[in-house]
C-alpha cells in the first residue's frame, strides 16, 4: 500500500493545521463531522469513516474541552489506529482528572502567540513512548543523532553524524525562556480565565437567543475560547450580523472555524462539498467567540456582557 493510501480520520471543525501535516506526509485526511454540543469529533461518526486504509485519529480538543478520550481510544484500539492528540487548546486541560497530554500515546500543543501559553511561535509535544521522543529529538535539529548540546558541553566532542533528513523545529533560548516563566503561571492564568467564563455563562442564561459552552462534567478546560452560539431562530439578525453589531461597540469577535470541508483546498483536492457534514455546519452558522484573556478586567467583561444582551435583545424575534 502507497502513502497516498493511508486515511487519518480527524474533524473538519478545525484549524488548517490538523489537515495539512496528514497532507504532508502523504495521507489522505478523512474528515469526521462533529458532537453538536462539545463541538469535539463524533466518535461515532469517526467509526463509520474507518476503512482498512485508516491508520490513525487526531482528535482536537475543541476550546480547551478534552474530547471523549475513553471512546476515542476504545476505537483506535479496536481499529490498530495511532491517537495523536492536538492539543493547540487544551493547556491546562483535565479528562478524568488526568491532564491533557498524559492520555494517549502522543499529544501535540501549540505556543502560538494566540494560544493559551506562548513563546510568540512553537510549541510541544508528550510521549509516553522512548523511541518516538528518541526519533523527535534527532528530527528536530537536522536528523542528527546524539544531543547537540552535549557536543557545546565541557567534554563534548566534534563528532556527529546525520542518520535522517531532519528538521529545523528547535524552539530557542528566548522562547525557552518566556515559556518557562508562563508555564509556572499556567494555572493562575487558567483560574483567571475561568472567572470570566462563569460570569459570561451566569448572565448569558438569562438571555433566551444565547446558548453558552457545555462542559462535560468529567472534564475541565482550558477556556482557551468561550464559543457563544446563537439560537437563530429566536433572532432577526443573522451570526454575521450579530458579529458586526458587536463590532460598533468596539467587541472583537471571531469564529472558530470554517469547517475545513468547505475550504477550498479540501474540496478541489478530497472532493468535499458543502452539506457532507451538517452538524458541523449548523454550529458554524450560529457560533462566535467572545474575548477572554486573562489581564481582561471586570469592566471588560461587564461591557462585553451589556453589548452581547443588548444585541441579542434588540434583534429578538
Ligand atoms: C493554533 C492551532 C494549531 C496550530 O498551531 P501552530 O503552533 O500555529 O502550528 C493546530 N490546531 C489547532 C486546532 C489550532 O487552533
Amino acid at each position: 500500500m502507497s502513502k497516498t493510501d493511508e486515511e487519518v480520520l480527524i474533524p473538519t471543525t478545525t484549524f488548517a493545521a490538523t489537515g495539512e501535516v496528514v497532507a504532508y506526509l502523504g495521507a489522505r485526511p478523512v474528515l469526521v463531522d462533529i458532537d453538536p454540543i462539545s463541538l469535539n469529533i463524533d466518535p461515532f461518526d469517526a467509526k463509520r469513516r474507518i476503512t482498512t486504509r485508516t491508520r490513525a485519529l487526531i482528535p482536537v480538543h475543541m476550546a480547551g474541552q478534552p474530547c471523549d478520550m475513553d471512546e476515542l481510544c476504545c476505537l483506535a484500539n479496536d481499529h490498530g489506529l495511532h491517537t495523536i492528540e492536538d492539543a493547540a487548546h487544551a493547556l491546562p486541560s483535565e479528562y478524568r482528572s488526568r491532564r491533557v497530554g498524559n492520555l494517549s500515546e502522543l499529544t501535540a500543543f501549540s505556543f502560538y502567540a494566540t494560544k493559551t501559553l506562548t513563546t510568540g511561535e512553537g510549541g510541544m509535544i508528550t510521549t509516553n513512548n522512548d523511541a518516538y521522543a528518541a526519533r523527535m529529538r534527532i528530527m528536530r535539529l537536522h536528523g542528527i543523532s546524539g544531543d547537540a548540546w552535549k557536543r557545546y558541553g565541557k567534554n563534548g566532542s566534534w563528532f556527529y553524524e546525520v542518520v535522517e533528513a531532519g528538521f529545523k523545529y528547535n524552539p530557542t533560548d528566548l522562547q525557552a525562556a518566556l515559556g518557562l516563566v508562563q508555564l509556572a503561571k499556567c494555572d493562575p492564568l487558567n483560574d483567571a480565565r475561568r472567572r470570566i467564563a462563569e460570569r459570561y455563562t451566569a448572565a448569558f442564561k438569562e438571555v433566551r437567543a444565547l446558548e453558552s459552552p457545555t462542559l462535560k462534567c468529567d472534564r475541565a478546560t482550558s477556556w482557551h475560547l468561550y464559543i457563544l452560539r446563537l439560537r437563530l431562530e429566536q433572532l432577526r439578525i443573522d451570526r454575521d450580523t450579530f458579529i458586526r453589531e458587536l463590532k460598533r461597540y468596539g467587541i472583537g469577535t471571531s469564529v472558530h472555524f470554517i469547517p475545513l470541508h468547505l475550504h477550498p483546498y479540501y474540496q478541489r483536492t478530497y472532493g468535499y462539498r458543502n452539506g457532507d457534514f451538517p452538524v458541523a455546519e449548523a454550529e458554524f452558522e450560529r457560533c462566535l467567540s467572545l474575548p477572554i484573556y486573562p489581564c481582561m478586567t471586570n469592566e471588560n467583561v461587564e461591557y462585553v456582557i451589556d453589548r452581547v444582551t443588548e444585541v441579542a435583545a434588540r434583534a429578538r424575534r
